[in-house]
């Protein structure tokens, strides 16, 4: 069985639903040809997505290809999703890259093109909407050259351009021998003896393919149908098939969750080794792994899914029984492949119940999507019974909204959106207290060191005392509360990049008495630990005092270079800092960094001075030290260990009852 993982990426408006239901027809899966405009298409499955016209969750449709089942896996086209295309491109065998004729290259195609080629994919590219007027090719073809890869191997030309007659005409283009014959001598040689041939050069285009050493390029139209035999012509031949052995360790990648009618949880995962079947008890997780129960399987055939017993590496596999999977978990041992970086989410706004929206069941909703999703973030506030769920970008708002209403029948408003700050030690600082210590009602000694670590390391939890010297559950009571209580530092944000050292422990034991059993009043519990640990921990980090830093994207702008002298008054206005600057042709290229919370202005602002024609792309950089206005605060959605006397009245009167 050979299989294909195969990719469509696409600025927003390029063409690539319109491809996906054209290569589902030419491969022969559907009778009838969906139109996006009519909202018929078999890929977007939410009702938002017809709406906008715009892909966002990715889904799978298979169809074969001769001997081969290509998987096709749909991927999101927003720049907000970035870390979910990421995430779907880690599981590809290769991608086809769509722009469209008219409009050429653009800011998200630029973006995509720099992530296939940081992971190697090997990655065709069509040239999409050759039937619509202002089609370009030979001026395309060299902004292609220019602005997103010099390694383009054309496959062909153009005939009647332009015109809902243009045709595709597959055949050797000359300035493609150079792009190969830069890796491969042998071809030149040829060349010059005479002796090349056409199945010599395919040979050499599908070999530096499949390294991602080159980038064919097909010419064509979704809507005609044009240049789209040669494109699957291109996949079959140039593109690699999946790998692993089947015999290999169980290896693989979760890349989608969803729930099934009954609420069951779906994985959709991508098995790089091994083979899976339906009963098997496997490892998943990220770090820490758990075990579940594989209860059923599937994969894809001929455009749906069916039922399967075992599932071998190469192929993609929809997994229930796995009830704690998670996107981005690996499976069995964890591919090479998920060491990836992904951004964090920057920006964050507080969801607001619409008229007769019960908070509980909002919350509800809430927590389901997240449990699926990594990448959606939530943190309630039980005293203001409020939930604020972490955000990539704007259009991630649209899309939560769309989901509540139609998925669970909520409606939603937000509250504006505010940057998602951290705090990070300014130095060290130490505090413990003591068991019958002074002031303290809790039955445990605890003692915290909090040291600043580097950027990027998040928070390490270490001993400094006996392991033997205390009952394991109360050291992990401790290490729990560390953690939880790390999510609101003195400002309210994540303190992060930090190690917190126990630096004392002591705990009152059990007391036999002779007659009357133990008096229990007289020995520590957990809750104990629980109970002081944020107090000593909230001590230590106001001695050590925290920085609070907002996230920084960084920015690149094109823009026609004598919009320059306009554009830099707008970037100073929006905190935006150029570092360098470039010249490209007529272009200027501007990089340099923004606030986080001023990308989406910077956005909306910057067609006016460029006349339209900036482009702009951005993503997580770092996160700077808030440095004027004042320092940015939320409100604690905890018992406050800030403050002493009110911590003590709400925790104690628990510990207590
Ligand atoms: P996506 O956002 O990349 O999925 O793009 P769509 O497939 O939704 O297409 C965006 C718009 O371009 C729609 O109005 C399509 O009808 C139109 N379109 C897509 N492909 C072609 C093409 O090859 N020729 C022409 N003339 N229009 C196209």
């Amino acid at each position: 069985m050979h299989v294909l993982n195969l990719g469509i990426l696409a600025h927003v408006d390029a063409g690539k639903t319109s491809l996906t239901e054209r290569l589902l027809h030419t491969a022969g899966v559907i009778d009838e040809i969906g139109s996006v405009d009519a909202g018929s298409t078999t890929t977007d499955t939410l009702a938002l997505e017809r709406r906008r016209g715009i892909t966002i969750k990715s889904a799978v449709v298979s169809f074969p290809l001769d001997d081969i089942t290509v998987n096709l896996l749909d991927t999101p086209g927003h720049p907000d999703f970035v870390a979910e295309v990421e995430r779907v491109l880690g599981v590809l065998d290769g991608a086809v890259l769509v722009l469209s004729a008219v409009e050429g290259v653009q800011a998200r195609t630029r973006v995509l093109m720099r992530v296939l080629r940081r992971l190697s994919l090997p990655t065709l590219l069509f040239v999409n909407k050759i039937d619509r007027r202002g089609a370009r090719e030979t001026d395309l073809l060299r902004e292609i050259a220019a602005r997103l890869t010099p390694s383009l191997v054309p496959m062909g030309t153009t005939e009647r351009l332009g015109t809902r007659d243009a045709r595709f005409v597959p055949g050797p283009v000359p300035a493609a021998l150079d792009v190969l014959a830069d890796h491969d001598d042998g071809l030149l040689a040829a060349y010059v003896d005479g002796t090349l041939t056409p199945a010599r050069v395919r040979e050499a285009v599908a070999e530096q393919t499949r390294q991602a050493l080159v980038h064919p390029v097909f010419l064509g139209s979704a809507v005609t149908g044009a240049g789209v035999g040669e494109l699957l012509d291109g996949v079959r031949e140039l593109l690699p098939l999946s790998g692993g052995s089947p015999d290999g360790p169980l290896s693989g990648t979760v890349f989608k969750v969803e729930r099934g009618p009954a609420g069951e949880k779906i994985a959709y995962a991508r098995l790089f080794s091994g083979t899976l079947r339906a009963r098997d008890r496997i490892p998943f997780g990220v770090g820490t792994f758990t075990e579940g129960r594989v209860t059923g399987l599937s994969v894809f055939e001929h455009g749906a899914d069916s039922r399967a017993d075992a599932v071998e590496a190469g192929r993609i596999a929809r997994l229930w029984g796995l009830a704690d999977v998670r996107i981005g978990d690996a499976i069995g041992e964890p591919p090479k492949e998920q060491q990836r970086f992904f951004s964090p989410p920057t920006l964050e706004t507080v969801v607001v119940p619409g008229a007769g929206v019960d908070p509980g069941a909002l919350h509800l909703a809430l927590a389901q999507l997240a449990e699926q999703d990594p990448l959606i973030g939530l943190r309630h506030d039980e005293r203001r019974r409020e939930t604020s769920v972490s955000l990539y970008g704007e259009v991630q708002k649209e899309v939560l909204q769309a989901t509540l209403a139609e998925e669970y029948g909520l409606d939603v408003t937000f509250r504006g959106t505010t940057p998602l700050c951290i705090e990070r030690p300014a130095g060290t600082g130490a505090a413990a207290e003591f068991v019958k210590g002074d002031g303290n009602p809790f039955l445990a000694t605890v003692g915290l060191r909090v040291d600043p670590a580097p950027p990027g390391s998040g928070v390490d939890f270490r001993l400094e005392v006996e392991l033997g010297s205390m009952p394991y559950a109360f050291f992990k009571a401790v290490e729990d509360t560390v953690l939880a209580t790390l999510a609101q530092g003195l400002r309210g944000w994540q303190v992060t990049d930090c190690v917190v050292t126990m630096t004392h422990c002591g705990y009152c034991p059990r007391q036999s008495h002779a007659h009357q059993g133990f008096d229990k009043s007289m020995s520590s519990t957990g809750a104990d630990f629980r109970g002081l640990t944020p107090l000593v921990l909230t001590d230590a980090l106001r001695r050590a005092g925290t920085v609070v830093h907002e996230p920084v994207h960084r920015f690149r702008i094109e823009a026609p270079a004598d919009t320059l002298g306009a554009l830099l008054p707008v970037l100073g206005s929006l905190g935006a800092l150029p570092r360098t600057t470039d010249t490209l042709g007529a272009l200027c290229v501007l990089e340099g960094t923004v606030p986080a919370a001023r990308v989406r202005e910077l956005e909306q602002r910057l067609p006016g001075p460029t006349r339209g024609e900036g482009e702009l792309e951005s993503r997580f950089g770092h996160y700077a030290p808030v440095t004027h206005g004042p320092v940015p605060s939320r409100p604690r959605t905890d018992h406050n260990p800030l403050d002493r006397r009110e911590y003590l009245l709400n925790v104690t009167r628990r510990v207590g009852s």
